[in-house]
C-alpha cells in the first residue's frame, strides 16, 4: 500500500481523490463496510469538501465518482457521470468540518463487531485494554437516529467536538483525523476492541484494568493531547 492516506497540508486535489478511493478499497477489503454502504471525505484547502457518491460501493470507487461541494453543501464540482448525487449522509459529513476545525478527514463506515454492540449495550467498554484507555478515551454510543436524515448530524453534534471515533448507535461508525490514515487507524481501532471484548466475554467473566492504571492511562491521553494542541499553535505561528 502507498502512503497516499497520509497526505500533507500541500496535498492536491488529485492526490486527495486517490487518497479517498484507497480508504475505500481498504476500508472494504477488511470488512468494515459492504456493499454500497459507508460514506468517505476531505477537507480541500479550500475549505470545499471531497466526498463519495451514495450507491457506489466504496471498495470500487474511481477517482472519478467524487464529488466536491461547499460547507453548506452546494455542488461545487460534480462526478464525471452526472447522475451521481452525493452520500445520503453528506449533512453528517459537513456537521464534522463545523464542529472540528482540526479534522481533515471523516470515514463512516460498518463495522460489524462493534455495530452489534451498540444494538445490545448503552456503553463502550473501555476498561480492559490498556492502550486503547490511553489513545482513545472513550467511544460514546449517539442517541437512535434516522439513516440519511439530518437526524445523524443531530446525534453527533456534541460527542464529535471531544472524541475521533463515535459509534452511531445500531448503524455505524464515525472516525476522523487529520488524514484518512489517522480516521481509518481510528475505525481499525473500534472495530479491535469491539471484537476483543466480545470474545472475551464469550471465553468467561472479563477482569477489568485496575482503577489506578486506568487513571494513569487516562491522564497520559490527555498530557498527549495538550502536546499536541501545543505543536499544532507553534507550527501555526511559523
Ligand atoms: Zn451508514
Amino acid at each position: 500500500m502507498s502512503d497516499k492516506l497520509r497526505f500533507g497540508i500541500n496535498a492536491t486535489e488529485s492526490d486527495l481523490r486517490a487518497a479517498i478511493v484507497e480508504t475505500g478499497q481498504i476500508t472494504y477489503a477488511h470488512g468494515l463496510l459492504c456493499a454500497s454502504d459507508g460514506n468517505i471525505s476531505v477537507r480541500l484547502p479550500d475549505g470545499n469538501i471531497l466526498i463519495t457518491p451514495s450507491g457506489i460501493g466504496k471498495g470500487r470507487l474511481s477517482t472519478g465518482d467524487l464529488l466536491v461541494i461547499d460547507p453548506q453543501g452546494n455542488i461545487v464540482k460534480p462526478a464525471d457521470d452526472p447522475l451521481l448525487r452525493s452520500t445520503t449522509e453528506q449533512a453528517m459529513h459537513l456537521e464534522v468540518y463545523r464542529q472540528r476545525c482540526d479534522v481533515r478527514a471523516v470515514l463512516h463506515a460498518h463495522p460489524p463487531c462493534a455495530t452489534a454492540l451498540t444494538v445490545v449495550r448503552s456503553e463502550f467498554r473501555m476498561d480492559v485494554l490498556p492502550e486503547m484507555v490511553a489513545l482513545l478515551g472513550q467511544i460514546p454510543i449517539t442517541d437512535l437516529a434516522m439513516p440519511s436524515s439530518s437526524q445523524t448530524a443531530d446525534v453527533i453534534r456534541e460527542p464529535i467536538r471531544h472524541h475521533d471515533a463515535v459509534m452511531i448507535r445500531q448503524h455505524g461508525s464515525l472516525t476522523v483525523g487529520k488524514t484518512l490514515e489517522e480516521a481509518l487507524i481510528n475505525l481499525e481501532r473500534v472495530e479491535y476492541i469491539a471484537k476483543t471484548i466480545l470474545l472475551a466475554e464469550m471465553m468467561g467473566p472479563v477482569n477489568p484494568l485496575p482503577e489506578d492504571m486506568l487513571s494513569t492511562l487516562r491522564q497520559s491521553r490527555l498530557e498527549g493531547m495538550v502536546r499536541e494542541v501545543t505543536v499544532q499553535i507553534l507550527n501555526e505561528k511559523q
